[in-house]
């Protein structure tokens, strides 16, 4: 018996031949090798991510004859009411939970054996199983997006820490805009992008809400042109935004991705307002949240960046993102940059982070959401599988506020080209910054977790290591940190199942 996510809250009995996992129809069977998409895969609820590279569409494998085993790296945990979680390293979807007849089906695949029956093929087409003496490989897969992230402004209202914009007046005309915005949609089609994603960035967004409107529109038009369908999303501190933006925001449905690095002081501290000691910047994304963005069903996805300063305060943020609030949440761990590399109080201290991400977790367990949230929690490491740790060089362009062309938004000041002429995703794969699959990077290949975390972010891997192909420096972290966020995945589909509370 094999369960596919649906709301459902009656408490059920356990049925012990269950087989649980947050994927499309289990009946249809695919004919390659290769993970190949069902054709009406509904894709779930998007955890905004600044740069992360898409999950690969669940699918199930196709079968083979002859024995299977136990896939190298699958990771097992026990759950309440007798489950069990298993992760195997090969799956696209996220873990399974497994009740106790079907985990003691798998249990018996230690030693290789063929598949005798409906439940032996299921967690075989769910790569539980893996055909004896195959090395299996993900492909990594043809993402439908292009996304763009399109650097409005110098400018920001606020004096963050770890900001890596050298902050200034200038700003995109509209005119390098509409370039920006035309060039994006030219390579989307050149490339055969289905749909293309803008992120409106800074500096602060916001200040310049009037050029955001009108690249909206100019987007809208090509997007109505060409067939290409456009998701726009807003990056903001949340601070200066009014209500006719917020009306616009809702009208347009343009998505809104917020900052928030702690709940109070905590906040404060890290993101103050320029040259205004004392405000409380915090009550003022609380504000646009509650009464702005809620208000019009603008359901922002919210972004925390994690610094040795506010570690402590990522079980605040929880609490008040995604439990109080249901808000798509990320945990973005900090990246010392030219601007702030010398503030030591931001170092992730290892031990620190780790206590206040698993105090964090411990929250949301305590008080366990049914919708699914767990793809932000650990950086940018997710529940589902991937290839490569961000789009750069794959389906992720960077323009400044020039019309210049960058390979990543930390790297906004060395553009690898003056202008947006020719193929950008040929010019931005050509780059300097390396984002090699996880499969090339020594450390990682044998990793039970490689696609899942794909080795961090490559730029922060050649900080710390002045290489590209190895693992992150934050590898530990990932290590310690990610069967906690499978656990949390393994009693979600519990709980959204009916099997828990
Ligand atoms: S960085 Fe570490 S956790 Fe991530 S894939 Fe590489 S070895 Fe695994
Ligand atoms: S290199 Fe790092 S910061 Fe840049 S886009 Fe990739 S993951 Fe993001």
């Amino acid at each position: 018996m094999l369960s596919s996510v649906s709301p459902n809250p009656a408490a059920r009995s356990v049925a012990a031949d269950l087989i649980l996992v947050d994927q499309p129809d289990p009946t249809q069977r695919f004919d390659c090798d290769c993970m190949t998409p069902p054709a009406q895969f509904a894709p779930p609820l998007e955890i905004e991510n600044d740069c992360r590279w898409p999950a690969l569409p669940p699918a199930l494998r196709a079968l083979s004859p002859g024995a299977y085993t136990h896939p190298r790296g699958a990771h097992v945990g026990p759950l309440p009411r007798g489950f069990h979680l298993v992760h195997s390293p090969e799956a696209t979807t996220g873990p399974a939970v497994l009740g106790d007849a079907a985990f003691a089906r798998w249990q018996r695949f230690r030693a290789p054996a063929a598949l005798r029956d409906e439940m032996d093929r299921q967690l075989a087409a769910l790569a539980l199983l893996q055909p004896l003496a195959t090395t299996p490989a993900l492909c990594a897969g043809a993402p439908d997006t292009l996304t763009a992230w399109l650097h409005v402004t110098n400018a920001c209202n606020l004096d963050c820490p770890y900001c890596y914009v050298r902050k200034s007046s200038a700003r995109m005309s509209e005119a390098t805009g509409q370039q920006a915005v035309a060039a994006v949609f030219a390579n989307a089609a050149r490339h055969g992008f289905r749909a293309v994603k803008l992120k409106y960035a800074g500096g602060e967004a916001s200040l310049h809400f009037a050029l955001v409107r009108r690249l909206h529109d100019f987007a809208a038009r090509l997007s109505a042109e060409s067939g290409i369908q456009l998701y726009e999303t807003l990056l903001t501190n949340g601070v200066h935004l009014r209500p006719d933006d917020a009306d616009w925001l809702a009208e347009q449905r343009v998505r809104v991705m917020i900052s928030l690095d702690g709940v109070g002081e905590v906040h404060n501290a890290l993101r103050p307002l320029r040259n205004r000691a004392g405000f409380d910047t915090f009550a003022a994304v609380a504000h646009t949240v509650d009464h702005l963005l809620l208000t019009r069903a603008i359901r922002p996805a919210v972004n925390m960046v994690v610094t040795g300063r506010n570690a402590h305060g990522a079980a605040d943020v929880a609490r008040w993102a995604i439990l109080a609030r249901g808000l798509p949440t990320t945990f973005t761990f900090y990246r010392p940059n030219l601007l702030s590399r010398d503030r030591a109080e931001l170092q992730l201290e290892e031990a620190a982070l780790r206590r206040g991400m698993l105090t964090a977790y411990d929250a949301i367990e305590n008080d366990l959401p049914a919708w699914p949230f767990t793809g932000g929690l650990l950086d940018r490491v997710s529940t589902e599988a991937r290839t490569h740790a961000c789009g750069v060089g794959q389906n992720y362009l960077v323009i400044t506020h020039t019309g210049a062309l960058s390979q990543c938004p930390m790297h906004l000041g060395q553009p690898v080209a003056d202008d947006l002429q020719g193929d950008l995703l040929a010019t931005a794969a050509a780059g300097p910054l390396l984002n090699l699959p996880v499969e090339q990077k020594t450390g990682c290949r044998d990793c039970t977790f490689r696609h899942r975390c794909a080795g961090g972010c490559p730029l922060e891997t050649f900080r710390a290591t002045g290489r590209w192909d190895v693992q992150s420096p934050n590898c530990g972290l990932y290590r310690a940190l990610l069967p906690a966020v499978l656990r949390l995945e393994g009693l979600r589909l519990m709980k959204v199942n009916g099997y828990l509370q």
